[in-house]
């Protein structure tokens, strides 16, 4: 078993896909053996920190997860790994806790983080318009003109 307590900056592929990232993780990695499948149980609990991309302030994302995977050595290992374990490539033929952790990871971090609600959105005053009128959702308002039109008659 191997803990770990690591800074999500510190984790490379992480930090390349998730600029600015924050935060960090703790939990720890146990490899095992079930029949002939090399395994691991992945439990990790933390925080990271993120830009939320509609109002660019920073979000924390509360991490908690524990994955039972199944490490393989070729893609097509895959078809032999049972469903209740998630299959992961070790081209190697090796992979280290570190890994593993980040792997998860970059399953677990939104692509687009944004705030749950609209309402933790915090717009700076100071921002520019155009800024805020980019970060608004395009809605399709297909009646919209017609009301203007029954308004004007
Ligand atoms: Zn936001």
């Amino acid at each position: 078993m191997i803990d770990f307590d690591v800074p999500l900056a510190e984790l490379p592929r992480l930090k390349a896909r998730v600029p600015g990232i924050g935060g960090s993780v703790r939990g720890a990695v146990r490899f095992g053996r079930q029949s002939d499948l090399a395994v691991a149980e992945i439990s990790l609990a933390g925080k990271a920190t993120l830009q939320c991309q509609r109002c660019m302030q920073a979000m924390e994302l509360p991490l908690e997860s524990t994955t039972h995977v199944a490490l393989i050595f070729a893609e097509a290992d895959a078809a032999e790994v049972p469903e209740e374990l998630e299959p992961v490539l070790a081209r190697s033929g090796n992979i280290s806790a570190g890994e593993l952790v980040e792997e998860e990871l970059l399953l677990a971090l939104p692509i687009v983080p944004l705030h749950a609600a609209l309402r933790e959105c915090a717009v700076p005053a100071a921002a520019p318009l155009v800024s805020q009128e980019a970060a608004e959702p395009v809605t399709q308002r297909p009646f919209a003109g017609l009301g203007e039109l029954l308004r004007h008659k």
